[in-house]
């Protein structure tokens, strides 16, 4: 009878459909692209699964690719700035990092209009020194939670049980788009799609996962204001 009772009041309580389970957010991230080949195929996927999603875009390839970056930007993706020539930043070059920030963020404000508010440094390589400069160029830097090693070729399943075991609330993934072939990273999307989507993850890009900062209890895991 007890068993009962709770269940009675569980279903007054909560009207059937009504039991709001908490949202758990994610942000899909694609570094060094466009790619002509991969680009169009990530996009698809992620459009096709309703995925938002956020591209790093390196400036020479977006220069390359134009029409690439404006449809990732037409489908609602963010676009953030990873320099313009993949520049991996050390003690020497940091004085060049400032013009590759301000030559890429040129060329894709060119073409969508918008200069980008994000940044992620090439291989995630910063320091205080940087760290100014990425500021001074008046960008924020992104990190990431979970690394797929997608650009070393790495296994799809290697790839899908890391970010299984690895995933959470908050969780910022990052991927390439722009791989020399065969990338295994379309595949991987098919399968982890819905299955993070059957977990109760809802996909947004790195703006908004920032928004929802208290929700995903802090971003200092991955982010440099
Ligand atoms: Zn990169």
């Amino acid at each position: 009878m007890k068993i009962l009772s709770i269940l009675l009041a569980a279903v007054l309580l909560f009207p059937t459909g009504q039991i709001k389970k908490p949202v758990k957010y994610i942000a899909l991230t694609f570094d060094d692209g466009p790619h002509p080949e991969y680009t169009p195929q990530i996009l698809k996927i992620l459009y096709e699964k309703g995925a938002a999603a956020t591209f790093f875009v390196v400036g020479e390839n977006a220069e390359r690719y134009p029409e690439l970056v404006r449809a990732e930007f037409d489908l609602g993706f963010e676009i953030g700035n990873h320099t313009f020539s993949h520049l991996r930043t050390n003690e020497k070059s940091a004085g060049a990092l400032y013009d590759e920030i301000k030559k890429a963020d040129g060329i894709i404000s060119e073409i969508t209009g918008e200069k980008p508010t994000l940044f992620r440094p090439p291989e995630g390589r910063h320091n205080n020194k940087t760290d100014e400069i990425i500021k001074k160029a008046g960008k924020k830097t992104v990190l990431w939670t979970i690394d797929t090693r997608d650009w070393a070729h790495t296994d799809k399943y290697k790839i899908i049980e890391n970010i299984k075991n690895n995933v959470n609330n908050g969780s910022v993934i990052l991927f390439h788009d722009y791989i020399v072939p065969p990338s295994p990273t379309p595949d991987v999307l098919r399968e982890i799609l819905p299955y993070l989507k059957e977990r109760g993850y809802e996909f947004v890009t790195v703006t908004e996962l920032l928004r929802h900062k208290a929700d995903i209890g802090g971003v200092s895991s991955f982010f440099i204001g």
